[in-house]
């Protein structure tokens, strides 16, 4: 979501500071500047949890993939022993 929740406008990213009024340090955040509507900008940024799982899965199918590899290597030599 780029845009305002409540007009629909494009939101301002307003970069992490120090409040001016309470001297407060604060997050960037995204602001509109037609409704004054204010929302977290992590929010936006938020990254997806990694799946460890997908990194194990990857494994095993490289691992299973060369075994297939040598099988058909195996398959497809010349059987000199014949
Ligand atoms: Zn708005």
């Amino acid at each position: 979501m780029k845009n305002c929740s409540k007009c629909g406008a494009e939101w301002r990213l307003v970069k992490a500071g120090v409040s001016k009024k309470t001297g407060k340090p604060y997050k960037a955040f995204y602001a509109c500047d037609s409704c004054n509507n204010k929302m977290p900008a992590e929010s936006l940024t938020e990254k997806p949890q990694k799946d460890l799982r997908y990194d194990q899965i990857m494994t095993k199918l490289d691992a299973i993939e060369n075994g297939i590899g040598d099988i058909l290597a195996e398959l497809v030599k010349p059987k000199d022993n014949l």
